[in-house]
């Protein structure tokens, strides 16, 4: 794994789902087979494969803290193309210096990521106003998670995050995404976790090869995402789960 240290010349940058993104890091060492996130690769100058290198954007909370003087509040979603709490993060602490700033400040922000190190954060997240905190869970199944998601944290420690930050009352949501074989078992498992739920398929095309490998191709068919995603918004809204399928 190559580890580099950079300096970034600006950390808020525009988003299309929130109003800016805020990536401490290029790269994630969680190093999932269908990562959307490895169209990055082309703007970094590395050789190196998706999941092999992460650069560390060691002055982000300095650039925060001038940005959100100049720019107009937002919510920042945290993070779009990296998990901001990958295992580098316990050493660097770049995403709890930026919430800390961001909650200072009176911003709003989203966490998206598949790591219980968010729960490092709990004092400062508490002191947010306006905070949720999304856990991608793909399936809830442990031998499809580890074909998919090898280097990421198992199931069970991201619906115990979960619980643990509900029962703050932290807002909480599951992203389902892409849908997975064993998927359905997560309407039993994020029951009283979360506050929604979102489906979606995301570019599964970028795990062509792992689908493949594992004679799992008939989940990378439209007609799996297809039917899935119906019975799943189903099932969620049986349950009186809020779900929404975003494809
Ligand atoms: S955790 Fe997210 S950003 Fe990191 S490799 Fe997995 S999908 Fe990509």
């Amino acid at each position: 794994m190559e580890i580099r240290e950079i300096l970034a010349k600006s950390i808020l940058s525009k988003s299309q789902i929130y109003q800016y993104a805020l990536n401490p890091y290029v790269g994630c060492q969680h190093d999932c087979q269908y990562c959307y996130a490895k169209y990055m690769r082309r703007f970094t100058g590395h050789e190196e494969r998706w999941g092999d290198f992460v650069d560390v954007k060691i002055n982000a909370p300095e650039l925060l803290a001038q940005e959100v003087k100049r720019k107009k509040p937002g919510r920042v979603w945290i993070s779009g193309v990296c998990d901001p709490y990958q295992p580098l993060e316990e050493k660097y602490m770049l995403t709890r210096d930026c919430l800390s700033i961001l909650v200072e400040n009176g911003w709003a922000f989203t966490i998206q990521t598949k790591s219980a190190l968010v729960l490092r954060d709990m004092m400062t997240l508490v002191r947010s106003k306006d905070v949720e905190v999304g856990f991608t869970i793909t399936t809830a199944d442990e031998k499809i998670r580890n074909i998919f998601e090898p280097c990421a944290p198992p199931i069970s420690t991201r619906l115990a995050a979960l619980t643990d930050l509900h029962s703050k009352q932290i807002r909480t949501f599951a992203m389902i995404a892409p849908i997975l074989p064993g998927a359905e078992n997560l309407v039993n498992a994020l029951k009283d976790k979360v506050d929604y739920v979102l489906l979606d398929r995301v570019n599964y095309h970028y795990a062509d090869h792992t689908y493949k490998s594992h004679g799992l191709q008939w989940a990378s068919e439209h007609s799996f995402f297809s039917v899935k995603g119906k019975e799943l918004l189903m099932a969620f809204e049986r349950s009186g789960m809020l779900c929404q399928k975003l494809f």
